[in-house]
C-alpha cells in the first residue's frame, strides 16, 4: 500500500510502526456553524482510507477531534447569548447528523478540546522547562520556534522568507514575541470568554497544542498517520510537529496525507468567502450517498470543482451500479440452478480481475477515482454475463464482489425505498401473526399505522398485497 506523503513529497510504502495496526488522526472541524461540503470532503475520503485498511485486516485505531473552543464559536455564543458550549454541543450534534448521513463512520475516539485542557497544560509546561516555550508579560505563552530545527519541514517552506513575510503580518500585542513564526500555545481570556486557570494567566489555548495532545492521549507519541485538508500542512500541521516532538523527543506522524481543496468557481469553498453549500443544502435535493460519491470520483489529492452538473453526473452514475446490485439480487432470488457451471467458472475469474484492478488503484495512494472506474467496469460485465439462466452460486459470487466494493467505498447499495419496503414487510408479517394469535387489535394498529403512511393492505386469497395510495 502506497501513501503519498507531504513530509517527503513521495508515494511511499506504509509500513505500519506496530504490525497489523495503524495509528490515525484526523483534524476535525470547528463547530461554530453546519458544517459546509469543503469539510465532508476529509471527513469522506480518510473514512475510506480507513474502510481500506480494515478490509485489508489492519486495525485502526482512528482518532478525529472537535475544536470547540474558538474565536468563531465565541463569537457565535454572544450573539446568541449563550455559553460558547451550547453553540459547540449543537454542532458537534449536527456534524454527526451529517456524518451519518454521508455514511462516515464514527471515530473510534472523538476528542474536544475543552476536555482535554489538563494536556495542554501539562505539555506546554514541558515546552517552557525544555527551553521550547516561553512566558510573555501579559500571560500569553509562545513556541520558541528558532528552538526547534525542523521547523518548516513539512511545508518545505523558506523561513526566512516567512519570517520576513510576517513581520508586516505583526499586530500590536504581537511585539511580544521572540520571532515572527513563534505562535501562541495559551492565551490570556479576554472578558465574557471561556477560560481555564494556569500557572501563567486564566485563558484558554491555541489551537495548535490542542491536537498535539489529543493524538499523544488517544494514540501515543508516535503515530502513522496525521491527516486533514491541504491548508492545515502550514502552519497547523507544522506547528503541531513543533510542538509534539520538542515535547516528546520522538517522530510525531510517520505518514502527513492532506486532502485537495473542494473548489467552487475554481476558488476554495469556504464559510469566510461565503461561496459554500451545507451539507444540510445537499442532503434537500440529494441522498447524501451522492455527495459521497461525488467527492471519491476523484483523487482526494486533485482539486474538485462543485456544480449542479457534477452532481448529476454522480447521481446517475451511482443510479447505474443501485439498479445493478437491485438485478443481481433479483436475479438470485429467482435463480434454478444451484452450482457452478464450467463457464460460470471461467467468468469468475474474469470478475475478480475487476476486483484485482480495483485494489491496484486503491494501493496507489487510495486512488478512489480508478477503483470506482473499475467498479463500472465490473457492472458493465455483470449487465452483460448475470441473467435468469445463471446460477444462484454465480450470482451470489457477483453481488458478494460488488458489495466489497460498495463498503470499502462506504456506499450502500440497497436503494432508499427499498429499505422502505423492507420495513412495509416486515409490518405486514407481524400483523398476519398478530391476527393468528386473534390479537385484533395490535393488526388493526399495524394496518392503521401504514395506512397513515400512505400504504393500503389488501387482503387476498394468495395473502396480504399491498400498494401505495
Ligand atoms: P475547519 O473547520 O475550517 O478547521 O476545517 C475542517 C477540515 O475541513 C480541515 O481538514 C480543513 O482542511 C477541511 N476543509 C475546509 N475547507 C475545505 C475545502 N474547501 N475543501 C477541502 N477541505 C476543506
Ligand atoms: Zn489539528
Amino acid at each position: 500500500m502506497k501513501i503519498y506523503n507531504t513530509l517527503s513529497k513521495q508515494k511511499e510504502e506504509f509500513v505500519p510502526l506496530e504490525e497489523g495496526k495503524v495509528k490515525m488522526y484526523v483534524c476535525g472541524p470547528t463547530v461554530y456553524n453546519l458544517i459546509h461540503i469543503g469539510n465532508a470532503r476529509p471527513m469522506i475520503v480518510f473514512d475510506t482510507v480507513r474502510r481500506y485498511m480494515e478490509y485489508k485486516g489492519l486495525e485502526v485505531n482512528y482518532v478525529s477531534n472537535f475544536t470547540d473552543v474558538d474565536d468563531k464559536i465565541i463569537k457565535k455564543a454572544q450573539e446568541e447569548g449563550v455559553e460558547s458550549e451550547v453553540i459547540s454541543e449543537r454542532y458537534i450534534a449536527e456534524c454527526k447528523k451529517d456524518m451519518e448521513g454521508l455514511n462516515v463512520r464514527p471515530a473510534t475516539t472523538h476528542p474536544k478540546a475543552t476536555r482535554e485542557i489538563d494536556g495542554m497544560l501539562d505539555m506546554i509546561s514541558d515546552l517552557i522547562d525544555k527551553g521550547h516555550a516561553y512566558g510573555a508579560a501579559d500571560g500569553t505563552v509562545y513556541f520558541r520556534t528558532r528552538s526547534f530545527r525542523g521547523y518548516g519541514k513539512l511545508s518545505h517552506k523558506n523561513l526566512d522568507d516567512l519570517r520576513g513575510g510576517n513581520r508586516s503580518l505583526l499586530v500590536s500585542g504581537e511585539d511580544q514575541k521572540e520571532d515572527p513564526l513563534d505562535f501562541v500555545l495559551w492565551k490570556p481570556r479576554k472578558a465574557g470568554e471561556p477560560a481555564w486557570h494556569s500557572p501563567w494567566c486564566d485563558g484558554r489555548p491555541g489551537w495548535h497544542i490542542e491536537c498535539s495532545v489529543m493524538s499523544k492521549r488517544y494514540l501515543g507519541d508516535e503515530i502513522d498517520i496525521h491527516a486533514g485538508g491541504e491548508d492545515l500542512v502550514f502552519p497547523h500541521h507544522e506547528n503541531e510537529i513543533a510542538q509534539s516532538e520538542a515535547a516528546n523527543g520522538k517522530p510525531f506522524a510517520r505518514y502527513w496525507m492532506h486532502n485537495a481543496f473542494l473548489n467552487i468557481d475554481n476558488k476554495k469553498m469556504s464559510k469566510s468567502a461565503g461561496n459554500f453549500f451545507t451539507v444540510r443544502d445537499i442532503s434537500e435535493k440529494y441522498d447524501l450517498q451522492v455527495l459521497r460519491f461525488f467527492m471519491l470520483s476523484a483523487h482526494y489529492r486533485s482539486p474538485l470543482n462543485f456544480s449542479a452538473e457534477l452532481m448529476e453526473a454522480a447521481s446517475n452514475g451511482l443510479e447505474r451500479i443501485l439498479t445493478a446490485a437491485e438485478k443481481l439480487r433479483e436475479l438470485q432470488e429467482k435463480a434454478k440452478a444451484d452450482d457452478l457451471t464450467q463457464q460460470e467458472r471461467h467468468q469468475l475469474q474474469e470478475a475478480a480481475t475487476y476486483m484485482k484492478k480495483y485494489e491496484a488503484a486503491m494501493e496507489d495512494d487510495f486512488n478512489t477515482a480508478d477503483a470506482i472506474a473499475a467498479m463500472f467496469e465490473f457492472v458493465k460485465f455483470t449487465n452483460i454475463h448475470a441473467n435468469e439462466s445463471s446460477s444462484h452460486e454465480y450470482l451470489t459470487a457477483l453481488r458478494k464482489q460488488l458489495q466489497t466494493m460498495a463498503d470499502i467505498c462506504g456506499l450502500i447499495l440497497e436503494k432508499k425505498e427499498e429499505l422502505l419496503d423492507a420495513r412495509i414487510e416486515q409490518l405486514i408479517a407481524e400483523r398476519q401473526a398478530a391476527r393468528k394469535e386473534k390479537n385484533f387489535a395490535r393488526a388493526d394498529e399495524i394496518r392503521n399505522e401504514l395506512l397513515s403512511q400512505g400504504i393500503l393492505l389488501e387482503d387476498t386469497r394468495e395473502g396480504v398485497k399491498w400498494k401505495r395510495a
